[in-house]
């Protein structure tokens, strides 16, 4: 006779195993989907007043941007550019 208690609980664990692995999932796409849009920070591809993105705070070589998404060129600016300190 199959001991079911050993049974459900290897189920539970499976069980819970899958949802952790589906929360890192939902996890990761939320962090992508949390940056901003390109065009809801008014990003062009240009510096402004010697404003750009390489000089940001929010910089991420070689092109791209903690807080917006999609390719980011590094003589671009936003309106949520911050300069780095020193
Ligand atoms: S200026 Fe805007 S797009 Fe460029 S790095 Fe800074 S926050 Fe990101």
């Amino acid at each position: 006779m199959p001991n079911h208690n050993g049974s459900s609980r290897r189920d539970m664990l499976r069980t819970g195993m899958m949802i952790a692995a589906g929360a890192a999932v939902a996890s990761t796409a939320r962090a992508q989907d949390e940056k901003i849009a390109q065009e809801l920070v008014q990003y062009q591809d240009q510096p402004k007043d010697g404003q750009k993105c390489n000089m940001c705070a929010q910089w991420v070589e070689p092109n791209a941007c903690k807080i917006v998404a999609g390719v980011i060129h590094p003589n671009g600016y936003c309106v949520a550019y911050a300069p780095k300190e020193g």
